[in-house]
């Protein structure tokens, strides 16, 4: 395949195989690689230290500018990263197995998964159905549970390009869906709920780029002097904690209907309804969708934080508790 021969090579990356590009964002690269030495299959996340611009990139007479290239991404950052998925271990989690630099690159080599962003690929072609999308959003709060109680982290960047999947299963079937806000919908997949078999599989939290630590490990309090600790810091550990409530509030909408609770071409007036907390289950795209759901998604978009459901009253909410429903006999 030309995509192969394509492949960069970085220097202190030499035991990896890079085999394909799996996402890039601003400053990373994430590749699909086998580890030479061991034959394992991994990902590779690339992050560049300095600044190169795309659009400047190959003009020669620019190159003296890059001599004086700023650090884009500052090591302290990186190491934060670093540390934090160091300190997790979790099935919903994605592993971090090592991590290198050279003097232009961080390297963190992570657990492979192959599915990618599917969330992002079905969206685009259908909705989730209320048993899929339960099973994803608790594989995902199963992962957000452990930060949260279990180790004091925030993830603060709960998105769909963030959440990873283990398996693609695709059975086509002819179902097309119209969203209010794209035109065209493609043909569909009907996917299976389920770690097992069939099922789409686990479904883990990736990208701890902007996590943050708000309380300490071993004294089990929020981060700073134990008893010397202002309400304000008490009260932000567990605000901190509740951005990612909302996220998952807006992750499990996207998922039951195919497009996000809070859109508008302009930035500004997205920004109002999100400050506002203006969003509605829009017919006919939420007709059919169940009274619990729309309860449990009512709780975490919920403007006051202090209101908002914790992870803990998450999972106790009945829709999160139901039995799925048998699969249909086959046809
Ligand atoms: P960034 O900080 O640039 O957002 P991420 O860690 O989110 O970096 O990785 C960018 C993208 O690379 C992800 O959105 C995803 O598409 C892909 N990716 C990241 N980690 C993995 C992995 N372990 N397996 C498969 N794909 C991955
Ligand atoms: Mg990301």
């Amino acid at each position: 395949r030309k995509a192969k021969d394509k492949m960069p090579t970085y220097k202190g990356l030499e035991d990896y195989k890079l085999e394909e590009k799996m996402g890039d964002g601003a400053f990373s690269n994430v590749y699909k690689a086998t580890q030479i030495s061991t034959g394992k299959k991994v990902a590779v996340k690339v992050v560049r230290k300095y600044e190169l611009n795309a659009s400047q990139a190959g003009e020669k007479h620019l190159n003296a500018q890059f001599k004086k290239k700023p650090r884009v991404t500052e090591r302290a950052n990186i190491l934060k990263e670093v540390q934090i998925m160091r300190g997790t271990s979790h099935p919903s989690i994605v592993k971090l197995y090592s991590f290198s630099e050279s003097e232009e690159f961080y390297f963190l080599v992570l657990e492979l998964m192959p599915g990618g962003e599917l969330f992002h690929q079905i969206v685009k072609l259908t909705y989730f159905s209320e048993n899929l999308a339960r099973h994803v959003i608790l594989e995902v709060a199963r992962g957000i549970r452990y930060l949260h109680e279990e180790r004091g982290v925030v993830h603060r960047d709960i998105k769909p390009e963030n959440l990873l999947f283990e398996r693609i299963p695709i059975i086509p079937s002819k179902n097309p869906v119209k969203r209010p806000y794209d035109e065209e919908k493609e043909d569909e997949g009907e996917f299976i709920p389920g770690v097992g078999g069939g099922g789409i599989g686990r479904v883990k939290i990736a990208d701890f780029g902007l996590s943050k630590v708000v309380w300490n490990e071993e004294t089990m309090t929020p981060c700073g002097t134990v008893g010397y600790t202002a309400p304000e810091i008490v009260k932000d550990e567990r605000y901190s904690k509740s951005v990612d409530m909302w996220a998952m509030g807006c992750v499990l909408y996207t998922l039951l209907c195919g497009f996000p609770p809070f859109y508008d071409e302009s930035i500004n007036v997205l920004t109002e309804k999100v400050a506002r907390g203006y969003y509605t289950f829009l017919s006919p795209w939420w007709d059919d969708i169940s009274h619990s759901a729309k309860d449990l998604i009512t709780h975490l978009l919920c403007v006051d934080p202090a209101q908002r459901y914790t992870i803990d009253e998450f999972l106790a909410h009945p829709w999160c508790n139901a039995a799925p429903a048998p699969a249909p006999p086959p046809t």
